[in-house]
């Protein structure tokens, strides 16, 4: 029964998905035909071309977002120390903040943190897309605090908090639908992908918002037992 509803979950999502992207794509390609049927009946205009090109990056976003998600199956579990993981993001998201005026501040000590049986590069995925959104909902600059808490279900809890706009409440229940995204170059994929990998990491994700005050992602996720000790 529990593949059965693996697969219908999957089919559900596909569904979702398959008219989002039909969508989605769809808008930039017919741009990109108008363009080229315009240049083959001899007009030509530099802007064509830096339209054709921000379409196609935007196919090319949109396509290569996607293709985490068809990843999943293929992920390779091994322990992980979060400290290492958490740090490589930091840096990672460093030239990006210092451009938008953000202040990375992770508040943990990394002898504390413990192991997670995961796939690095996935949960990495996850905290990018946090870290990016928060970021994004900073237009003037401000904080992102990264705390950590080990609960005593030998799980750990991360949270990531921001001084950014904020999400109103009727909008929180949107969060997460394949493209729903409030901006103009977003994808709406980032939450989807990110909760998609949490789940199969066997933990959980929680929002909580309040509008100009902040957005604090919260992602609890099992601790990494040597030889499967509870
Ligand atoms: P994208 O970033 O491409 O829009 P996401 O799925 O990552 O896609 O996010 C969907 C939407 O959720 C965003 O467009 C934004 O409206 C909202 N959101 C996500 N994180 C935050 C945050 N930290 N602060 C405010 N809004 C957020």
């Amino acid at each position: 029964t529990e593949e059965l509803l693996l697969q219908s979950e999957k089919l559900n999502i596909a569904g979702q998905l398959a008219a989002g992207v039909a969508h989605e794509i769809r808008n930039p390609l017919t741009a990109l035909v108008g363009f080229v049927q315009l240049m083959q009946q001899g007009m030509s205009n530099p802007k064509y071309l830096e339209i054709m090109s921000a379409e196609l990056k935007r196919i090319e976003t949109i396509v290569s977002e996607l293709l985490v998600l068809s990843k999943p199956q293929a992920m390779t579990y091994k322990p992980k120390k979060l400290a290492d993981i958490l740090q490589h993001v930091v840096t990672l998201i460093e030239t990006q903040a210092i451009i938008h005026n953000v202040q990375v501040l992770p508040s943990f000590d990394p002898d504390e943190l413990p192991a997670l049986e995961c796939d690095e590069n996935q949960l990495k995925q996850v905290f990018i897309n946090f870290l990016q959104n928060a970021i994004d909902a900073m237009p003037h600059g401000g904080d992102i605090h990264i705390e950590v808490e080990r609960t005593a279900l030998h799980e750990v809890l991360i949270h990531i908090r921001d001084q950014g706009i904020g999400i109103p409440p009727e909008r929180i229940e949107k969060l997460g639908e394949p493209f729903y995204t409030t901006k103009e170059k977003g994808t709406g994929l980032g939450l989807m992908i990110s909760k998609r990998i949490i789940d199969h990491h066997n933990g959980s994700m929680q929002i909580d918002s309040e509008v100009d005050v902040g957005t604090t992602i919260s992602v609890r996720l099992p601790c990494f037992l040597q030889g499967g000790i509870v």
